[in-house]
Order: structure tokens, then C-alpha cells, then sequence
């Protein structure tokens, strides 16, 4: 299993990431939509040309009303693939990435559907016969061009499992039905879509390695400020969009220089690996952790208003945030601000604020969070006249 998991260049935990795109990371998940919009744009272009310059083939070939209605079609399908390599100013959701995919992947089948039992019929010359052989190969245009995205398997099926059966039926439509070259073609379509299959989740694979390498920092595994700052750019955006609230709370670890000092930079690695961690066990999937600085870490709340706030980070403070080398607890002087309690309309304002009362609270005697309207919360434990 492990030379499986290397020759994939993916963690074993990370597997599953290939079946179903459930467990993608937004950061993931938003590179590989607007990825996706790029290369259906791409095809989209090449079809907006190609499908209707092919008309002059149909007037060559086929005869009086055929071309005449095949080159309809193609006027009325370049115009809907212009529409999608059109470089519209889109936000890269699932949604929008999979309706594009949808239809020009629909292109193909529906010029097959359309023209099999036109030209079957036909008396065809040779080129005419050429070029409805031609037609009757666009199902598997589809199974094949599916490789070129780096979709998941589940995904994969889902468009190629309905292709399948468009080839199975257009081919049972054909003159002078033959059992073994029916089944001939869908073999050639299994196998199609089996190394499309492969292709594609091969480039998934590719795509889920690279982006965690250049958006997690190796050391604790979160987010590294410039991908972070990515993520609360989107999310703030969707949460002013909603009308949701928007929470973010800054962390900076106290007297952390002095792990360092009296244990070496290893056993500060270590604590610092053991925070990440534990906050990772009190914080929501949907929750996100940036590291900002050095030892400072932003915890990123979609969703979650003061109220909320306030009950995760008593949680976490009552947790411990982890523990020093001489076994005595770690803690943290957090600052947390919220978009709609404070009114901002920039998410780097929000980040500033929080950062000004994380200094509060460092000013104010450390293992403290501060929230909006001068609010302080305090770890269980800790009376509230502690001071530095
Ligand atoms: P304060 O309570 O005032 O925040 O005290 P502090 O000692 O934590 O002071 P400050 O925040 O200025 O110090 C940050 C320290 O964090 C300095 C640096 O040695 C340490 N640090 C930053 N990044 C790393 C890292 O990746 N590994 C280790 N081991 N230490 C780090
Ligand atoms: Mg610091
Ligand atoms: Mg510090």
C-alpha cells in the first residue's frame, strides 16, 4: 500500500480525496473550479471555430435539406460555445463549473443523436459516407476529451456513465444491425472511458499535491498567510453576500521566545505543532487556520457571531492550548473581531482589528481573549485581577 500511496504522490489519508471532492479543502476546491472554467473555456474556443467551419463540409457532402439543417445547428451551437469561452468575470463555484462542463460536454451527443438516423438513410458518395462516419465517432470525442479534467472518480462516472449509454443507443441505431460490432463499439467506449478515467484523476492527484505543498506550511499543516488571505478574501466576500456574520480571532502565543531559550527551536516546533493541533480538535471542518506570523496564528470563523465566538474560545482557552516543555499549560493573548458587531467592510481591517486587541490583551496580562466592546474573557481557571 505504501508504494501505492508514493506512486500516487498523495498521503494515504488524502486517498479518498480522489473518489469524492466532499473532503477538498475551499482552497482546493475554488483552484480547481477556476482550473476547470479554464480548460472548458479552452475546448469551448476550439469548438466555437472548428463546429461551424465544418458546415462547408456538410455542403460538400450531404445533399439538400441534410446540410442545410446540420449547418443550422452548427451556427446555433458556435454561438452557445462563444457564450462560454466568453472571459466573463464568474466566481469559480462548483455550480458554474459543472453547468459549463455539462454543456459543452452535451455538444457532441446532440449533433449525434440528431444526425445518426438523419444520415443512416441516406445515399450517401464516399466523402458523405466519410463524414457520417465521422459523426457517428462524437460520443466518443466526449469519453475521450473527459481527460482532460481533473475530476474525481465519482465525477468521471457521472459524466461518462450517461455518455456510455448515448453511445449504446446511437450505435443500436445503426443500418444493418450487428450484434458483435454493437458490442465491438461499446467495448472501445468502456475502454475510452476507463483511460479517460484514468487520465483525469491522475491530474487530480497532481493538482491536490501541489496545492497542499504550496498552501499549507509544512511545519503545522495551516494555511500560510498568502493562501490564507485567499481563503478570508472568499469567504468574507460570501459572508457579505449572505449577510452572514464573519468571525476572526488572532492568536499570539505567550512568552513563546522562552520555549525556544531554555529547550531549543526543536521543542518550540513541537509546541507550536501541538497547538496547531489541539485547536484544530476545537475548531468546526468548516473553520480555517492561517499562520500569520512566526507564532501568530488567525483562527477564521464563517458563519459564527459573537455569541458563537464566545463559546469557542472559552472552549479552547478551557482545553489549554497545549502545553510548554516543563509541562506547565500554553496560552495565547487572542483578539477577535466580527463583521457585522464592528462594522467593516474589508476583511483586512477585520484582521487589524483583531490583531490591536490581541494586543490589548497582551498589554492587559496575556492568557486572555478580547472581543468587541471591550468584552475579556478569561480561562476558567484564571481570576480576572491576573496581570502580566
Ligand atoms: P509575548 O508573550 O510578548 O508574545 O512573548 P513572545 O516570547 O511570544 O514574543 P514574540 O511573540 O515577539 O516572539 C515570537 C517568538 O516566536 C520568536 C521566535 O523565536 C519564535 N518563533 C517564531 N516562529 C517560530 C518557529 O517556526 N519555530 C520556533 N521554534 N519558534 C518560532
Ligand atoms: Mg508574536
Ligand atoms: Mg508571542
Amino acid at each position: 500500500m505504501r508504494h501505492l500511496t508514493k506512486e500516487l504522490n498523495i498521503s494515504w489519508d488524502q486517498v479518498h480525496h480522489l473518489f469524492v471532492s466532499t473532503p477538498h479543502s475551499p482552497y482546493l476546491r475554488r483552484h480547481r473550479m477556476s482550473y476547470l472554467i479554464g480548460r472548458v473555456q479552452l475546448v469551448s474556443f476550439v469548438f466555437a471555430i472548428l463546429i461551424p467551419l465544418w458546415a462547408v463540409i456538410d455542403f460538400m457532402t450531404f445533399p439538400w435539406p441534410e446540410w442545410a439543417l446540420l449547418t443550422g445547428m452548427r451556427v446555433a451551437s458556435g454561438a452557445v460555445f462563444v457564450l462560454l469561452a466568453w472571459p466573463w468575470d464568474v466566481e469559480p463555484t462548483p455550480r458554474v463549473a459543472f453547468s459549463m462542463l455539462t454543456v459543452v460536454l452535451l455538444g457532441p451527443p446532440v449533433f449525434y443523436l440528431v444526425s445518426q438516423p438523419m444520415l443512416s438513410g441516406l445515399e450517401l458518395s464516399t466523402w458523405g459516407g466519410i463524414a457520417s462516419q465521422f459523426y457517428a465517432l462524437l460520443p466518443f470525442i466526449v469519453l475521450a476529451g473527459l481527460s482532460v479534467f481533473p475530476l474525481t472518480i465519482l465525477e468521471m462516472l457521472v459524466f461518462g456513465v450517461p455518455f456510455l449509454a448515448i453511445t449504446a443507443y446511437g450505435a443500436s441505431l445503426v443500418e444493418g444491425f450487428n450484434l458483435a460490432t454493437y458490442i465491438g463499439t461499446l467495448w472501445l467506449a468502456m475502454l475510452i472511458l476507463a483511460v479517460s478515467l484514468f487520465a483525469g484523476v491522475s491530474q487530480l492527484r497532481y493538482m491536490i499535491s501541489l496545492v497542499s505543498r504550496s498552501s499549507l506550511d509544512p511545519l503545522t499543516n495551516t494555511y500560510t498567510r498568502r493562501s490564507g488571505s485567499e481563503i478570508i478574501d472568499m469567504q468574507y466576500r460570501v459572508s457579505i453576500r449572505q449577510g452572514a456574520a464573519f468571525t476572526i480571532a488572532f492568536f499570539d502565543l505567550d512568552h513563546f521566545k522562552s520555549v525556544n531559550d531554555t529547550y531549543g527551536h526543536d521543542e518550540g516546533d513541537k509546541t507550536l505543532c501541538m497547538f496547531t493541533k489541539k485547536l484544530q480538535d476545537d475548531l468546526r471542518g468548516s473553520d480555517v487556520i492561517v499562520r500569520w506570523g512566526g507564532e501568530e496564528f488567525l483562527a477564521v470563523l464563517p458563519n459564527t457571531d459573537l455569541d458563537g465566538a464566545r463559546l469557542v474560545i472559552n472552549r479552547i482557552m478551557d482545553n489549554w492550548l497545549g502545553q510548554r516543555p516543563d509541562g506547565t499549560p500554553l496560552t495565547a493573548s487572542i483578539g477577535v473581531a466580527e463583521r457585522t458587531a464592528d462594522q467593516l467592510d474589508d476583511w483586512p481591517d477585520l484582521v487589524e482589528l483583531a490583531d490591536k486587541r490581541m494586543y490589548i490583551a497582551k498589554n492587559t496580562g496575556r492568557a486572555r481573549a478580547i472581543m468587541s466592546n471591550d468584552e475579556v474573557l478569561l480561562p476558567s481557571d484564571k481570576p480576572l485581577s491576573a496581570s502580566a
